[in-house]
């Protein structure tokens, strides 16, 4: 039997209980706010939603989805994830995107169990759980849409083994807040990671520049010499384009240059780097030895030589290239990085004017 009495004080109890616990949720949101708002980079950021975040609330996951058809979360996402083991945190796909937003109909927070979830929207489930564990979850989770204004840039689930966790009847204030300066923040820094690439980046062909190239051979070197990797390098220069400006005008000029420029990238492997080093001049750096690199070169020659890039007549224009090369096998013992980078470069340097004094559309090393 209740006595009477007592109900108003329970009553009062469970209220201050509640208010206690709003409290702390408010104080532990602030601190990841805080913490994402502070992110200056790509990787500070994802260590908020995926480190800090599920520390400070002690939750079993964190995953996001981004909208990759918007153009800076495109570069986020090809970015990827600098963690490798919360890569399959970072989540993007039409089909999850679609499933996500009906989820979330009207950009409202959704809040539940994670078999509710699988019963609703299958694709959601399997973005942030994966097929098989989605069907297993026993816990809950809530959705919450990346409102930066009126436009969605992705979705953050979080999710906790407890089933009782989140349900449909808390409040969603908190969250809603939290939303919009976690969307702000992304957005943020999409922004400041478009500025530092386009720091580095050649508008004319897309390529990395000069300042990039000569930071990255550094780096390389010093990775390469703790190993006694191969690496080599291209000096590649354009034939006669002066003659080329001079004959079809400056933007054939620069419309050749853009295309020599995406035909390089095209022949060089993922993890190489090719930069324009200067006017018509480009540089690539390659983790292989020389026998590969010659192999690229010829490839390059051959891809730039069957370009077909037109003049305003429509008539093709000869385009070609001189490549020298010059290969080094980075020992940990030999001379600092700054010198082997000096020496790498000037020797792939002289090796291009061999081959412009050789006849030009060719590709020579520095020896006979
Ligand atoms: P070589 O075969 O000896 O290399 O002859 P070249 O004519 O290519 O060499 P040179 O150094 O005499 O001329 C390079 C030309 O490249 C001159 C310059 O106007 C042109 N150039 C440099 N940057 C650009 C650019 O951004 N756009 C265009 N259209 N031309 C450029
Ligand atoms: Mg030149
Ligand atoms: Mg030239």
């Amino acid at each position: 039997m209740t006595h009477p009495g007592t109900q108003p004080s329970l009553d009062l109890a469970a209220l201050i209980e509640t208010v206690q616990r709003n409290e702390r949720a408010s104080k532990s949101f602030q601190d990841v706010e805080l913490r994402l708002i502070g992110a200056h980079d790509w990787s500070a950021f994802l260590e908020g939603i995926f480190v800090y975040l599920p520390e400070v609330f002690r939750l079993a996951s964190s995953g996001i989805w981004l909208d990759a058809r918007t153009p800076l979360l495109r570069d986020l996402l090809e970015a990827g994830c600098p963690r490798a083991d919360l890569e399959a945190n970072l989540r993007s796909g039409l089909q999850g995107g679609l499933a996500l937003s009906r989820l979330c109909a009207g950009n409202q927070p959704w809040l539940g169990l994670v078999s509710e979830m699988s019963d609703l929207e299958p694709a959601v489930s399997e973005t942030f759980f994966g097929a098989r564990a989605a069907q297993t979850a026993t816990g809950s989770a809530i959705v919450l849409p990346l409102l930066n204004r009126t436009h969605v840039l992705g979705y953050l689930c979080l999710a906790s083994d407890d089933p009782a966790r989140f349900d449909a009847s808390m409040g969603t204030d908190l969250l809603m807040r939290f939303s919009s300066v976690a969307a702000a923040s992304l957005d943020n820094v999409a922004h400041r990671e478009h500025l530092r690439k386009t720091g580095v980046t050649d508008p004319l062909t897309g390529l990395s520049n000069r300042r990039y190239f000569d930071e990255r051979l550094h780096h390389e070197i010093r990775r390469a010499s703790s190993h006694a990797a191969p690496m080599s390098c291209l000096f590649i220069d354009i034939d006669h384009f002066k003659q080329i400006n001079d004959t079809h005008g400056h933007a054939t000029g620069d419309l050749a240059l853009g295309a020599i420029g995406t035909c390089l990238k095209q022949q060089v492997r993922v993890g190489d780097t090719v930069s324009r080093y200067g006017g018509e001049e480009f540089v690539a750096l390659l983790m292989c030895e020389l026998p590969d690199a010659l192999a690229v070169a010829e490839r390059i020659r051959h891809a730039v030589e069957a370009l077909d890039v037109l003049d305003d007549e429509g008539e093709r224009i000869a385009l070609s290239v001189s490549i020298g090369v010059a290969a080094y096998q980075m020992n940990a013992l030999a001379a600092s990085p700054e010198v082997l980078a000096r020496s790498l470069l000037d020797e792939a340097d002289q090796a291009m004017y061999r081959a412009k004094h050789q006849g030009r559309n060719r590709v020579s090393l520095l020896e006979a």
